[in-house]
C-alpha cells in the first residue's frame, strides 16, 4: 500500500482499508500475519513532514514463548509516527532533529510514502514478548524435550527408578532396620 504524497490535502488524508496480508510477510520469525489488517490512519502533511495517527488491527499467529505451539493474537497497535522525509546522506555531525516526543519516525524517499513497513513495525511493536498458548502453559521438557501440556513425558519417572537411587534406598532402609 502507498500513497502518493500529491494526494494529501492540507487538511489531511484519512485511510480506511484492508492491508493484504502478503505485502507484510515476512513480519518476523515465527510471526504470520493470519487475514487482512485493518488500517485506519489519518496522514496530515507538516511541511515536508507527514504526521500519521491512528490504529492498526489484525491477527497474527506467533509461537508459544514456553511450548511453541501456535498461538493465534488479535494485535491492537495505535500509531502516532511521524514521516520524514530520507536523509541524501548521514552525517555524524547532526544529530537529526528527527524526534518528535513519543512518535516513532518512518522515512520516505520519492513521490510516495510505502505504509507496508508501517503497518508490519508497528504490528511487530505490540505483540507481546512471550505471548502463552494458555495460562499456566507446561512448555517443553527440558530433558526430552516432549511438550508437557499433551502428556507428562515419564521424565521424572526415570528419574525415580534410577538404580542409583534404589541403591540408596536400599542403604537407607538398612540403616532403618
Ligand atoms: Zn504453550
Ligand atoms: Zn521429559
Amino acid at each position: 500500500m502507498a500513497v502518493r504524497l500529491s494526494d494529501i490535502p492540507a487538511e489531511g488524508l484519512v485511510l480506511d482499508y484492508r492491508h493484504d496480508p502478503g505485502r507484510l510477510e515476512p513480519l518476523g520469525e515465527g510471526v504470520r500475519v493470519l487475514e487482512p489488517v485493518d488500517v485506519h490512519l489519518t496522514i496530515t502533511p507538516e511541511g515536508d513532514r507527514y504526521l500519521i495517527l491512528g490504529e492498526v488491527k489484525g491477527r497474527v499467529q506467533v509461537e508459544c514463548g514456553r511450548c511453541l505451539a501456535p498461538v493465534t493474537l488479535t494485535v491492537v497497535a495505535p500509531c502516532a509516527v511521524d514521516a520524514v522525509p530520507l536523509p541524501k546522506r548521514t552525517s555524524p555531525d547532526e544529530p537529526g532533529s528527527l524526534g518528535r516526543g513519543d512518535l516513532d519516525v518512518i522515512f520516505y524517499s520519492g513521490p510516495v510514502l510505502n505504509l507496508d513497513d508501517l503497518v508490519r513495525e508497528q504490528l511487530l511493536l505490540n505483540i507481546a514478548m512471550r505471548p502463552l498458548c494458555r495460562e499456566g502453559c507446561l512448555g517443553l521438557c527440558p530433558s526430552c524435550g516432549k511438550n508437557r501440556n499433551e502428556s507428562p513425558c515419564g521424565c521424572r519417572d526415570l528419574a525415580a527408578t534410577d538404580p542409583r537411587l534404589d541403591e540408596l534406598r536400599k542403604l537407607r532402609g538398612r540403616s532403618n532396620a
